[in-house]
């Protein structure tokens, strides 16, 4: 049983000379016997066989083989806020040197701090990836539905909606006895309805609802630009809006107001996708949600189809 003086002789005996595995294990095991109790815990480990470990195979084997009784008594298993980036590499390099038992504790230790964090990175790349691509394909989408919903308001028939991935998408109309209004539905429905579907998810706090954010953003500022920098060279829409009777002003009116409400949409929403302190700790769910949505927007591109 140790005392608190004799655990600060051991502690100061370690300090003395750090990497001295003996000195290592008398300081680790008063730990376990203080006062009749056992107070050990990963940051223990870590004072008591870290210089150690960084100094060779030996006592990486020690560091690993201390983790593993704690694990074992506690339930208390590795983790990387103390097996800093430093510690991972000497005990990936002292893997060469172990054999056995060793060598499977350390790899135990490293299997615990790294799938972690290497799960966590994969789940962010899903996440941003989907969320990106899935926005694109989305934005499109809702874009195109909102021609089609014109025409069909206004008594128009559509030939065709082209919608394939791979393509920028259009609708191409048959009949159109209201163009402007054809034309304008939209960017209006292509930004309105995005808009309106995160308002509701945010209303009733529906788990991942700062995806539908990300989507309007997104709609707000591609739709946005798309309208108000094309009115300058009369492209797509925005041409058609001229020639059938829209002002420029009105042209740039709609992009000065949707854009930077995108923008603002987006505005602290890193740590949702993994930036800034949370280093890359996503929603496991909103991310493979965000890739099903995508999957699913793929599918729909593909089925409609067009050149
Ligand atoms: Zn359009």
């Amino acid at each position: 049983m140790a005392n608190d003086a004799e655990l600060a002789a051991l502690r100061s005996a370690l300090e003395e000379q750090p990497t001295d595995l003996d000195r290592a294990w008398q300081y680790w095991r008063g730990l376990g016997n203080w006062q009749g109790r056992d107070i050990r815990s990963g940051a223990d480990v870590v004072r008591a066989f870290r210089a150690a470990a960084v100094a060779g195979p030996g006592g990486a084997a020690a560091f690993a083989a201390a983790y593993s009784e704690l694990h074992a008594r506690s339930g208390e298993g590795p983790r990387p806020c103390f097996v800093d980036r430093e510690l991972q590499s000497a005990l990936s390099r002292s893997l060469a040197g172990l054999a056995d038992q060793d060598r499977q504790r350390v790899e135990w230790v490293l299997g615990c701090v790294t799938s972690g964090r290497s799960v966590a990175r994969v789940h962010q790349a899903v996440l941003v990836g989907s969320a990106v691509l899935g926005s694109w394909l989305g934005m499109q989408a809702v874009h195109e539905a909102g021609h089609v919903l014109g025409a069909r308001l206004t008594g128009g028939r559509v030939e065709r909606v082209v919608l394939h991935p791979l393509t920028i998408s259009r609708t191409d109309l048959a009949e159109n006895p209201r163009p402007l209004a054809v034309v304008w539905a939209g960017p209006v429905v292509g930004v309105a309805a995005p808009l309106l579907l995160w308002a509701v998810a945010a209303a009733g706090q529906v788990p991942g609802a700062f995806l539908l954010r990300f989507f309007a953003g997104f709609c707000l500022l591609t739709n946005g630009l798309y309208i108000g920098v094309g009115s300058l060279d009369r492209v797509g829409d925005a041409g058609d809006m001229l020639r059938h009777g829209s002002e420029p002003w009105q042209l740039w009116l709609f992009g000065a107001a949707a854009a930077p409400a995108g923008l603002w949409l987006w505005n602290r929403q890193g740590p949702h996708f993994g930036l800034g302190p949370v280093k890359g700790r996503v929603s496991g769910r909103a991310a493979y949600a965000a890739l099903g949505a995508c999957l699913a927007l793929l599918g729909l591109g593909l089925a409609v189809g067009g050149e």
